[in-house]
C-alpha cells in the first residue's frame, strides 16, 4: 500500500496579506501609468529592469523573508507569495533581482559565512544586485552531479577552470555562483562537489551570448579560465556543495513563476472570449482559469507549509509539473481557439503574447529542474520508486 502524506490544503490569505496586495496593486498601477514597463510574457526571464528592481527594493518587496540585520525584512513566505505573485500576474519586470531573491539569497543567509551574508545580503534586499546562477555545464543539466568545471587548491583559495552555459543574465551578473568539482569523482556520486562565489567583472572570467529564438539576449555560456577565488569566497564546506544547492529547491520550484509565466495571454484570452461572446472559447478559457486556480492554491500551501518549518520539496515538485505544464497548455489553447499568425512586433498584445509564449514553451517545463525528472522525484516521494 502507497504510504505518502502530501501537505497542500488550501487555506484562506491572513488579512495582512490583503492589504499588502492593494498596497501591490496600487504601485503597480502607477507604475504603468507612468509608462514604466510593458505587461509581458515571462516577466521573470525576459524582464531585466534593474532600475525596477531597485525601486521594488527600497519598498520591502526584495528580500523579504530575509532579517533585518542583514537588509532584509522579516516577512513570511505568504507575504513574499503575494507580492511576487502581483508582479508576475502583470507582467512586471522582475528578473534582474530573481535569483538572488529567490534562491541565492537563501543559500547564503544558511550556508554563508558572517562575512557572506553581510557582504551579499544587504545588496540583494535593494533589488540592485544581480547573481547568476553557474551550475548547468554542456552535456550536464539534469544529471547535475556529473559537473566537469573543476577547481584546483592554490594557496589561500582555489583555481577554477570550466564551462557553464544556460546561464540567465551572467552579461549583468555581479557575482556567479558556481557548483563545481573540488576532489575527483568517487562511488558517492554527490560528494566532491563545492559551490564557489565569483566576483565580477573578472579578467579570467568570458561571458558569451547564446541568444533565444525571438533573438533575445537571456542566456549565456560563461568560461571560467583559470579564476582565482578566495577561500573566503567558498560557499558552504568544502565538498557539501550538494547540499548547498539542493537545499532551497522548495523554493525554486514551487512559487507563482511556475504557472503564471503565460498569465499576461490568457488575459487577453478572456477579453477576446468576452468580446466574441463565443460560448466554446469562453468554456476553454474559463477551464484553464479553474486550473490556475488549483495551481495557486497548491503554491500557496507550499509557501504556509514553509512557513511552518516544513520542506515541502515533494509538493513543489508536484506545483512545477503541473504548474509548467499548464503554462504550456495556455498557448496550445490560445492557438485552437483564435487562430493566429503569432508575430513577436504586432499591435495587437493577444498576438504579440502569443508569439512570445508559443516560442518560450520549451523552456517552461525545463528550467529549474526538467519535468520527466520532477515525475522521478514525485514516484519516490509517493513510494513507487
Ligand atoms: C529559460 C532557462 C533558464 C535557465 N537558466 C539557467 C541558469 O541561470 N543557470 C543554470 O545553471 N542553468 C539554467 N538553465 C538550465 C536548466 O537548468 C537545464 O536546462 C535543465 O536542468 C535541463 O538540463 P538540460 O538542458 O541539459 O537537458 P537534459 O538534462 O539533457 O534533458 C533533456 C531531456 O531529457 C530528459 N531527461 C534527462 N534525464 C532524464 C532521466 N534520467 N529520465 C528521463 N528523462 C530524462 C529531460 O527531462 C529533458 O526532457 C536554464 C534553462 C532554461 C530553459
Amino acid at each position: 500500500m502507497l504510504d505518502f502524506n502530501i501537505r497542500l490544503r488550501p487555506e484562506p490569505l491572513p488579512d495582512a496579506c490583503i492589504a499588502l496586495r492593494r498596497e501591490v496593486r496600487a504601485f503597480l498601477k502607477d507604475e504603468l501609468e507612468a509608462g514604466s514597463f510593458e505587461p509581458m510574457i515571462d516577466s521573470w526571464l525576459r524582464g531585466f529592469d534593474r532600475d525596477f528592481s531597485r525601486r521594488l527594493g527600497s519598498r520591502g518587496w526584495v528580500g523579504m523573508t530575509l532579517p533585518g540585520r542583514y537588509g532584509g525584512h522579516d516577512r513570511s513566505q505568504i507575504e513574499r507569495f503575494v507580492v511576487v505573485e502581483e508582479l508576475l500576474a502583470a507582467g512586471a519586470p522582475v528578473a534582474a533581482h530573481w535569483i538572488g531573491d529567490r534562491q541565492v539569497a537563501h543559500s547564503i543567509l544558511r550556508f554563508g559565512s558572517e562575512e557572506q551574508k553581510q557582504k551579499f545580503l544587504p545588496r540583494i534586499a535593494r533589488g540592485d544586485f544581480v547573481v547568476g546562477a553557474g551550475y548547468s555545464e554542456p552535456d550536464v543539466g539534469s544529471d547535475l552531479a556529473s559537473v566537469r568545471t573543476r577547481a584546483e587548491r592554490i594557496d589561500g583559495g582555489w583555481r577554477l577552470f570550466g564551462t557553464k552555459v544556460w546561464n540567465s543574465h551572467g552579461h549583468h551578473a555581479d557575482i556567479f555562483v558556481v557548483l563545481c568539482r573540488t576532489s575527483p569523482r568517487g562511488e558517492q556520486r554527490h560528494a566532491g562537489l563545492s559551490v564557489l562565489i565569483v566576483e565580477m567583472p573578472n579578467p579570467n572570467v568570458q561571458v558569451r551570448p547564446i541568444l533565444l529564438m525571438t533573438g533575445e539576449h537571456h542566456f549565456n555560456e560563461v568560461v571560467f579560465d583559470g579564476v582565482e577565488v578566495p577561500d573566503e569566497m567558498v560557499l558552504g564546506e568544502v565538498g557539501q556543495g550538494w547540499r548547498v544547492i539542493t537545499s532551497d529547491l522548495a523554493l525554486e520550484r514551487s512559487g507563482p513563476e511556475r504557472f503564471l509565466s503565460t498569465y499576461r495571454l490568457l488575459v487577453e484570452m478572456q477579453r477576446r472570449a468576452d468580446e466574441t461572446g463565443a460560448q466554446s472559447a469562453r468554456r476553454a478559457v474559463a477551464e484553464l482559469f479553474a486550473r490556475l486556480w488549483t495551481l495557486r492554491s497548491m503554491s500557496l500551501a507550499v509557501a504556509i507549509s514553509m512557513d511552518r518549518g516544513h520542506t515541502p520539496e515533494l509538493e513543489a515538485a508536484i506545483v512545477k509539473e503541473m504548474g509548467t505544464r499548464f503554462e504550456k497548455d495556455v498557448g496550445e489553447v490560445a492557438r485552437q481557439i483564435f487562430p493566429a499568425e503569432p508575430f513577436l512586433d504586432s499591435t495587437d498584445p493577444f498576438v504579440r503574447h502569443l508569439a512570445v509564449a508559443v516560442m518560450h514553451s520549451p523552456a517552461y517545463t525545463l528550467r529549474g529542474g526538467a519535468n520527466e525528472i520532477l515525475r522521478g522525484i514525485i514516484a519516490r516521494g509517493i513510494g513507487l520508486r
